[in-house]
């Protein structure tokens, strides 16, 4: 059996979520489509709108600045591409990190062919951003600031309010990528002063293929739709809504706010032990601040030995190495290389999550297990080093 340590990658349906989502596919009082007026439409209708206060809630917004999307890549795209272009007129000039995730990176990139400038921060060696580095990069042809809350390969949290202020100061749009802080770490658009949020379904224990994209109302109207056709979701993101996946989100966002302080109590601890732990072996590097980080994530590098070799020897864990999406590349973590680490050590790490269902025992023996692994790999091949 795999001890699953990949929370980070994706979670397990919490089965009140499963259960709920089942109802709602099987019941024929919500199988109309939820844009018609009739009865069966407008019983579907309520459902995502109850489903759409809920996810509100999870972050201080009002259920009207709640996009739906098919997930967090898609609602990165909308939120960079839908704003970015909508101003282009104002100004062609974006912020980011060179730590983002793949869709926010990817749609900067995309931004850069269309003749866009961007700016890529670099963290410092501790994976953080300082305000104040944001504050120095703002152009007059400035529209857009997109920086993640927490980091999904090292865990590391960013001062989130320190640079929506001073977005809001020079008024340029601020997106956060929120993926890995939702229903994790305390979000409050409004404190925050955030424009624009992504979060999606299967990282707080929610279905996969749901997400939803924050836009505040200021901004609603200003942001291009990537996608054409019927009139939903104030035209910026068209298409029928999945009324069961909605539900499903919905209920996964109350549970996860109603949560988060145990969770986040009980996945902090956990995550502790498993660094007490690991770390008496000699060699192994924490990746990311000590402790500005979320709950849930413990990467570490580990000297003299190989990457490839390290995964293998721990096959027992269902862990990763570099973000899950970029793991079959094989190519060492850029997110690591950016904080500083060389490509050997880029490559010889691992990223452990916990979660709601990880206990004690469990952190015991994945310990033991990359305790053993990494004797194992160093008493066959000494050289390494
Ligand atoms: C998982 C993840 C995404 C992508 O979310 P999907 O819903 O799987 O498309 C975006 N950003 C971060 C930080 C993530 O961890």
């Amino acid at each position: 059996m795999t001890l699953y340590l990949d929370y980070a990658a994706s979670t397990p349906v919490d089965p009140a979520v499963a259960a709920v989502m089942a109802a709602a596919l099987a019941d024929p009082e919500l199988q109309g489509n939820p844009s018609a007026v009739h009865a069966p439409g407008r019983a579907a209708a309520a459902r995502i709108e109850a489903a759409r206060a809920q996810v509100a809630a999870l972050i201080g917004a009002r259920p009207a600045e709640i996009l739906w999307t098919s997930g967090a890549t898609e609602a990165n795209n909308l939120a960079v591409l839908g704003a970015a272009r909508f101003r282009a007129s104002r100004g062609r000039h974006v912020v980011t990190s060179s730590t983002e995730h793949a869709s926010v990176v990817g749609a900067c990139r995309q931004l850069e062919r269309e003749g866009f400038a961007v700016t890529w921060l670099d963290p410092d060696g501790d994976g953080l951003l300082d305000a104040q580095q944001v504050a120095a990069a703002l152009r007059p042809d400035t529209t857009l600031v997109s920086i993640m809350a927490v980091n999904n390969e090292t865990g590391v949290v960013q001062d989130v309010a320190a640079i929506g202020a001073v977005c809001r100061a020079r008024g340029v749009l601020f997106h956060v990528d929120a993926v890995q802080a939702a229903g994790r770490e305390p979000l409050d658009v409004g404190a925050q002063q955030i424009d624009l949020l992504s979060i999606s379904g299967h990282k707080f224990y929610g279905p996969k293929g749901a997400g939803a994209l924050f836009v505040n109302g200021r901004t609603l109207r200003r942001v291009e739709p990537l996608l054409h056709g019927g009139g939903q979701e104030r035209g910026l993101r068209p298409g029928t809504l999945a009324t069961h996946q909605l539900v499903g989100l919905g209920l996964a966002a109350e549970l996860a706010g109603a949560r988060l302080d145990a969770d986040r109590r009980a996945q902090s601890a956990l995550r502790e032990a498993l660094w007490a732990a690991i770390a008496r072996v000699p060699g192994v590097l924490l990746n990311g601040h000590r402790a500005r980080r979320a709950c849930h994530i413990l990467n570490v590098s580990v000297e003299g030995v190989e990457g490839e070799s390290l995964l293998l020897a721990l096959e027992a864990l269902a862990v990763s190495s570099g973000a899950a999406c970029g793991a079959a590349s094989g190519e060492p973590s850029a997110v690591l290389r950016r904080l500083g680490r060389s490509d050997a050590l880029a490559q010889a790490s691992i990223r452990f999550s916990v979660g709601r269902a990880t206990t004690a025992a469990d952190i015991d023996a994945a310990a033991a297990a990359f305790v053993a692994g990494v004797a194992h790999l160093r008493r066959i091949a000494p050289a390494a080093a």
